[in-house]
């Protein structure tokens, strides 16, 4: 089976993502991940009947806790967090410990928040198991909970020691939330890549047929882009806003929805389309590349229109709250077309609300 392996390089610091199937089979390679006695594997009730037996039959001559967390972004909490402390308190974990993120994006952000932030920042490995965490929340060391008040709100910067992607974890993700995941995928063509662009563009069937090689070879280049991106911006001062492409209008969406509307890489897609449709409205971008755009997306099986009943002054007061923007300024990620993405801070409202209300 191939296997990839790309590095994370962050000044003298560095670590690998490694990518293939089978990984969460080789224990040996798990338990290497694992220096100190102690670890905790956070996971999530959809997840741990498929996976969880296996990290802890890797590491049974560790002292092991398992925690699992119900389901879902609602459960990216303060309140969670506390417990998952709780739990570290509980086992008499010391500075040794390695924090394993079994699951999802809000499996592993929660876990690497708890990580950044016991005894003042413990080991952490991420082993993400659905598209989006893959390719893009396990890479890059972005960690927090939500607040009632907006997503992500409280948070910390630690990076992983290591990421295992085991594509083979994917083959019982939902059709729906391996779709959101493309979504991300797509980004980074959108964003910074028009020949991988392209590329998607010839293997969409494939993608949506899990094609295991197409998999591994998509989720190997955007790691790659993620990681030059990082390793030139780790927190976020400049090129790594571009990696928020649609997520601006994104959020808005998903938070104006609540829980139960549409899904992170959903609302993602629509607020990329939204983006590129600003975009070429201003003139910034070719109408023609936000067409193609919108056209690769709805092939993924993806929304690319607001869902009824949102209205444009409620996204738009939203979009204010995002933590993009600066002190009531906002702050956009627009296009210039395929494979560039540009930040732009003096958008008028009105151009805002008009593809808002189209
Ligand atoms: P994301 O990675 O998109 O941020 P979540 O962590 O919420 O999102 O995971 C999305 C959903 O998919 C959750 O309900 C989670 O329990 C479930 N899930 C995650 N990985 C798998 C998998 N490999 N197989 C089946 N279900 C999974
Ligand atoms: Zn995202």
């Amino acid at each position: 089976i191939e296997r990839r392996q790309v590095d994370v390089a962050l000044g003298a610091r560095r670590y690998r993502i490694h990518i293939g199937r089978g990984l969460l089979d080789e224990a040996a390679r798990l338990l290497a991940l694992v220096p100190g006695r102690h670890a905790l594997v956070l996971t999530d009730a959809n997840v741990a009947p498929h996976y969880l037996a296996r990290v802890q039959a890797a590491l049974v001559e560790k002292q092991v806790q398992s925690w699992v967390l119900p389901p879902g972004e609602q459960e990216k909490t303060l309140a969670r967090f506390g417990e998952v402390m709780t739990v570290l308190a509980g086992m008499g974990a010391s500075r040794d410990v390695t924090v394993l993120a079994l699951g999802g994006g809000v499996v592993g952000d929660l876990a690497g928040f708890a990580a950044a932030c016991w005894m003042r920042g413990v080991r952490f490995v991420q082993l993400p198991t659905t598209l989006l965490a893959m390719v893009d929340s396990a890479v890059g060391g972005k960690t927090a909970v939500d607040l009632p008040e907006g997503k992500n709100l409280v948070g910390a910067f630690h990076q992983p020691a290591a990421v295992l992607a085991d594509v083979a974890t994917l083959d019982t993700l939902p059709e729906r939330e391996l779709r959101a995941g493309l979504a991300e995928v797509v980004k980074y063509g959108a964003l910074g890549d028009a020949g991988f662009f392209a590329w998607l563009e010839d293997r969409a069937e494939a993608l949506l047929a899990r094609e295991p090689e197409v998999l591994a070879e998509a989720i190997a280049r955007c790691c790659e882009h993620k990681a030059g991106i990082v390793a030139r911006d780790e927190t976020e001062q400049g090129e790594r806003m571009l990696l928020n492409l649609g997520h601006t209008f994104g959020h808005a969406i998903e938070t104006e929805q609540g829980y139960g509307g549409l899904l992170h890489g959903e609302a993602v897609a629509v607020g990329m389309v939204l983006a590129a449709r600003l975009s070429s409205e201003l003139g910034r971008a070719p109408w023609p590349d936000a067409a193609r755009l919108a056209a690769l997306l709805e092939r993924l099986g993806l929304p690319v229109a607001i869902p009824a009943g949102l209205g444009p002054q409620a996204l738009l007061a939203r979009m204010r709250l995002d933590k993009k923007a600066v002190s009531g300024a906002l702050r956009l990620v627009l296009w210039r077309g395929i494979g560039q993405a540009e930040v732009v801070d003096d958008v008028a409202d009105e151009a805002i609300l008009a593809v808002l209300d189209a």
